[in-house]
């Protein structure tokens, strides 16, 4: 099931989206909805039981016709360095023996089709596109084994890096932290295998990204075991998992789409 936090008439929603443009409005919390879905009480009360409807309103629109916003608004994401063994060979480095990991702030966020903006300090802003985990319950030193439990559904993410500034620091906040730097999206998908999908990104309709999850070093429950074991993970917290080979450069004008099968298209512009 794709989820969608969206907007229209100037209210904030939550809802469902099928056939690909069908929104279907929730009265729920996105957490709660994500929550209800995985565990399978959201069929039960949207569906069999009207009397204790609590999720769908039967009220639909248009995909065209609503404005998505980010599906979450995380407490922090947390991006792991290095994860494809495919980029790994590409930089001639070798794997990495645990995740390397580092945090991008909530106040990077931006939502399908808005701006990524262009710091006047840097000139080298980055693309990385990169499967997103969303954690829909508080998950504290959790074994992989467990994870699933812990994981509400799967989104888009580009890390967008201000390149030049990430190789004069040593830190790498103020590259990887600027606002707007945090591009998240459009949907949740629920029921999808993390470890084994294509995952592809556009820049100006060019195809410069191109592999699969498959090639990533450490898959989604292992990385919920591995950051849980370091930091409590809250819900709505994002994993971003790594980038692909192939990461490049933007400049203002440009057009940037990740794409992940089975969740959708991540669209952006540079401003
Ligand atoms: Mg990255």
């Amino acid at each position: 099931m794709k989820f969608i936090r969206f907007k229209v008439n100037g209210k904030e929603k939550i809802g469902t989206l099928k056939h690909d443009h069908i929104v279907t409005e929730l009265s729920s919390t996105m957490i709660d909805a994500l929550n209800a879905y995985t565990t399978g009480r959201f069929e039960k009360t949207s569906s069999t039981d009207t009397s204790t409807d609590m999720f769908e309103k039967n009220r639909t629109y248009n995909l065209e016709n609503v404005k998505i916003l980010p599906p979450v608004f995380p407490s922090k994401i947390v991006c792991v360095g290095l994860n494809y063994r495919d980029h790994a060979k590409e930089l001639k480095m070798e794997l990495p023996d645990e995740p390397v990991i580092f945090l991008k702030p909530s106040t990077a966020v931006i939502g399908h089709l808005e701006n990524i903006l262009y710091p006047p300090s840097s000139n080298q802003v980055d693309y990385e596109a990169e499967l997103a985990v969303v954690i829909s319950r508080e998950a504290e030193k959790v074994n992989k084994k467990d994870a699933k439990d812990f994981i509400g559904g799967y989104t888009i993410l580009n890390d967008v890096t201000a390149r030049d500034l990430q190789r004069k620091d040593v830190q790498w906040t103020r590259a990887k932290g600027f606002d707007t730097f945090a591009p998240i999206g459009p949907f949740i998908e629920t029921d999808l295998d993390p470890n084994n999908q294509n995952i592809s990104l556009r820049l100006n309709g060019e195809v410069k990204q191109s592999s699969n999850t498959a090639n990533m070093i450490f898959g989604a429950e292992e990385l919920v075991e591995f950051i849980s074991s370091i930091m409590t993970l809250k819900e709505g917290d994002v994993i971003a998992t790594g980038t692909p080979p192939g990461v490049g450069s933007m400049k203002m004008g440009d057009v940037v789409e990740v794409q992940v099968e089975g969740i959708g298209v991540l669209k952006n512009f540079v401003k």
